[in-house]
């Protein structure tokens, strides 16, 4: 499945670093080394040998399991920043406005711009939450840079604006697409479903696209509770947990909103949660209520969601956003604590994609997805308790090395597998062609101001 132009996995032996492996039995190790032979764990601990391994000094780092990202639409990743303040240049519109102009290289685009920052940030895992498929090729083209890239990644195929409403997703490219790219089981690229779900459309509909996705081994994502008012309409989790759809091949997006009913049924039913709690504040859909969920026992996992609202896929932000405001809402200084919140943006994140036995933690046996990030900066000085470092004082700029299925796609902070000069370039000629051409079609105040300049 990989392209030959990746990087080669090969056998190295990380040295000295103070590793937060997330493993419950193997704990912290300081002075800790990392053996990695062919994308796999080999083994965790001090001072191992290898003699036929290269070495990677990780002096002075902290190496933990990369971060796994659960729910982002990074086709949208080149609309940065383009979410206005009023009902006319907001988030929903733009972006569909935007969207409808995208060609699939556009989304391709989109998708690169994503996984750059992604790896960048330390995030070794992302879920494409693909919806604006307008045909076929976007999501082929979508899926190659996939490849190029070489981050771990589930392709959540997914409707768009132009998916007629009580109709599925399209279904028979779903299963062309799994024939095509998803035959072979290398594993660094899953695919699964994103679908509307029952809150935008029937719950015979629903049934239908989980049918399909079950029958076929393809998990399943849908947005939920982004409002009171939906939630009191029962048309959500409770709809889906009558009709039998709710499980851990689901994961729920946001869910800022619901009753203790819908919490009792997501905890019975082990169905994931993915909070956004960048764009759930921006946008309105409420605080992410994550100490609500781990106190009721539903899994919660971490997500960008889109770049368009929230800025940038900072996965340290991300974090402590999670622990500062669950310390708020419960008015408690120690309500979570910073290793609880580490372990939603890394195991729980695995298990929520159902990769819990792959990826999550530096586990002997699991695939090489590794961070080495730099405590020597001047916002990590001194060192001093490494999972709160990671969540309160780390950002992406720390991260030294990304290691993914046994290959460094990050080393001394560049990227290995990107050209950034032209992802640059290319990206800036998307935005600008679609806002011009958006520019004629769109509507309201403010609209000229930001799609002109
Ligand atoms: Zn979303």
């Amino acid at each position: 499945m990989a392209s030959e132009a990746l990087p080669r996995r090969g056998e190295f032996l990380i040295k000295n670093a103070h590793v937060l492996t997330m493993d419950a039995k193997l704990g912290e190790i300081a002075g800790g080394d990392i053996h990695v032979r062919d994308g796999a764990i080999v083994a965790v601990g001090t001072n191992l040998t290898a003699p036929e391994a290269q070495i990677l000094r990780a002096d002075g780092m902290i190496a933990l399991p990369g971060f796994i990202e659960t729910h982002w639409h990074m086709w949208g990743a080149v609309a940065r920043n383009m979410a206005g303040p009023t009902d006319k240049t907001g988030y929903f519109y733009i972006s569909r406005l935007l969207g409808q102009f995208f060609t699939p290289e556009d989304n391709a685009r989109g998708v690169r711009l994503g996984l750059a920052e992604a790896v960048s940030s330390g995030i070794t895992t992302v879920t494409n939450w693909s919806h604006n498929l307008l045909a076929p090729e976007y999501a082929d083209e979508e899926i190659k840079v996939h490849q190029e890239v070489g981050a771990r990644a589930r392709f959540a195929y997914g409707y768009s604006r132009k998916t007629p409403p009580n109709a599925t997703l399209p279904l028979a490219d779903v299963a062309r697409v799994q024939k095509r790219w998803f035959s072979s089981k290398d594993g660094l690229l899953t695919l699964g479903i994103a679908a509307r779900g029952p809150e935008s459309n029937s719950i015979e509909i629903c049934r239908q696209e989980w049918a399909f996705g079950r029958e076929h081994g393809l998990p399943m994502t849908s947005h939920m509770g982004t409002s009171m008012a939906r939630v009191k309409k029962r048309q959500g989790i409770q709809a889906l947990a009558k009709a039998g759809l709710l499980g851990p091949d689901l994961v729920l997006v946001h869910v800022t909103n619901h009753s203790a009913e819908d919490l009792k049924l997501l905890a019975e039913t082990k169905t994931p949660v993915s909070l956004s709690p960048y764009t759930e504040m921006r946008t309105g859909f409420g605080i992410p209520p994550v100490g609500s969920f781990l106190r009721a026992g539903v899994p919660v996992s971490l997500s960008v969601d889109t770049t368009i609202l929230c800025g940038n896929a900072d996965m340290f932000a991300i974090m402590k956003a999670i622990e500062n405001v669950e310390n708020a809402l419960q008015k408690n200084e120690f309500a979570i604590s910073p290793q609880r919140v580490l372990e939603t943006a890394t195991i729980d994140g695995a298990r929520a994609l159902g990769l819990g036995d792959q990826v999550g933690s530096l586990t002997p046996g699991k695939r090489a997805d590794i961070i080495l990030v730099r405590t020597t900066d001047v916002n990590m000085l001194p060192f001093t308790v490494p999972a709160r470092m990671i969540v309160q004082a780390a950002q992406p700029s720390n991260v030294d090395t990304v290691i993914v299925d046994g290959r460094v796609l990050k080393r001394d902070g560049k990227l290995t597998t990107i050209d950034m000069a032209k992802l640059a370039r290319d990206t800036a000629e998307t935005i600008e062609r679609a806002r011009k051409e958006a520019a004629k079609e769109g509507s309201g105040e403010g609209i000229e101001g930001l799609f002109t300049r």
